[in-house]
């Protein structure tokens, strides 16, 4: 294993309280960062960088960690351009699109699905994202289930089995016996390539009972939850997240004060998506009152063809910055370290000792750019467990 030195650094957004200026960034001016083999091995001032084997010059730019996108949906097929389309012209957004996409997938061949996915993977890649999770959730039977799920663990880490994105058209008349198959069959052929479970708790997709009942089940095969809760509507997701302590509740635009609370006093992560917000015109969730309510949030694109078609963390950054009211510092804090608690991952998302080298180096002196200068692709060099690959 060689080791090599990042060196002029304008910044360093390190995610480590106890190094730099000790925020929550762990923010280092003129500084270095040391890799060794696929971890950081030592983060400082570039004065006091140890001796490396190599040596690359960051030319005064800004380095940060990969970002973490704990929340995507990129294995499908199917194009909804039409629907966007009558949206943007003044139609509303309900859970019912996602039957589009799910004809789609399953008209679909293993080669189509996974060639898609590279795509969407690279081109997060391109643009700073050094992990992303992805979910099932458009084949919505036993065998196209577990087939995405298949595809997806080829290629990535974090993968979350989602039979419960919506039920089943074929169980339209029986949604008892849609979650009797998620729970049961389904299960069984997914469990073996996923490492999380997932439901859609919303009107028209999952109520508290049939969700509690999906997540129980996927735990007693080894899963741990995580839940799209409270997106269009108040709801018992937020409660039921927290209740069986899921990784994540996910979206959170609707909450009352108690469901504030309950994050609050939890391990589970809020993570919001505003891409969603976005591309349905929808309200915006208020990242700061659960920030102000110590509730740990994350950031994340939710890419999918409906109703987040984005791999952009960046653009995520900008729109939580200018329309949810978080800071710079606090919306990269969200893309980073913030998707990797939303994944339990503590070797992810901070540029510190023993922790991945996965890292992007902006074109920029800051990363208060990626909200100042929204839309401009800052992301120039990519680096993925200690090697540079965009
Ligand atoms: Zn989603």
């Amino acid at each position: 294993m060689s080791s090599t030195v990042i060196t002029n650094i304008a910044s360093l957004v390190t995610n480590d309280p106890s190094l730099g200026d000790s925020s929550a960034l762990g923010l280092i001016q003129d500084a270095a960062v040391v890799i060794d083999g696929d971890r950081i091995a030592w983060a400082g001032e570039s004065s006091k960088a140890p001796a490396t084997d190599n040596r690359v010059d960051a030319g005064g730019r800004a380095v940060i960690p990969g970002f973490v996108d704990s929340h995507s949906h990129l294995v499908f097929a199917g194009d909804r351009t039409q629907e966007f389309n009558a949206r943007m012209s003044g139609r509303g957004y309900s859970a019912g699109g996602i039957r589009t996409t799910v004809a789609a997938t399953r008209a679909a061949t293993d080669a189509e699905l996974e060639e898609g996915l590279v795509r969407y993977l690279a081109e997060a890649l391109r643009q700073g994202t050094t992990t992303l999770e992805t979910k099932s959730g458009y084949g919505l039977t036993v065998e196209d289930e577990a087939r995405a799920l298949r595809i997806a663990a080829a290629h990535m880490d974090e993968v979350t089995y989602l039979g419960a994105h919506i039920v089943s058209p074929d169980y339209a008349d029986d949604p008892a016996a849609y979650v009797a198959l998620v729970t049961g069959e389904m299960l069984d052929a997914c469990a073996p390539h996923a490492r999380w479970i997932d439901v859609f708790c919303e009107q028209g997709a999952f109520d508290g009972d049939q969700a509690r009942a999906i997540l129980t089940a996927g735990r007693a095969k080894g899963l741990h939850p995580r839940i799209h809760a409270n997106q269009l509507s108040y709801g018992p997701g937020v409660q039921l997240a927290v209740e069986l302590d899921a990784a994540s509740a996910d979206h959170c635009t609707h909450l009352t004060d108690a469901d504030v609370d309950a994050l609050a006093n939890s391990r589970t992560v809020a993570t919001l998506l505003p891409g969603a917000e976005f591309s349905t015109r929808a309200q915006w969730p208020d990242a700061r009152r659960l920030l102000d309510a110590g509730v740990t949030v994350a950031l994340s694109t939710d890419c999918n063809p409906g109703s987040s078609f984005t791999s952009s963390v960046p653009f995520c950054i900008a729109l939580a910055v200018r329309d949810m009211r978080m800071t710079p510092d606090e919306a990269l804090w969200s893309a980073t370290a913030g998707g990797a608690q939303a994944l339990r991952r503590t070797d992810l998302g901070r540029l510190t000792p023993g922790a991945y080298a996965d890292l992007a180096i902006l074109d920029a002196p800051s990363h208060v750019h990626l909200a100042y200068r929204p839309g401009v692709p800052l992301v120039s060099e990519v680096w993925r467990h200690g090697r540079r690959v965009a």
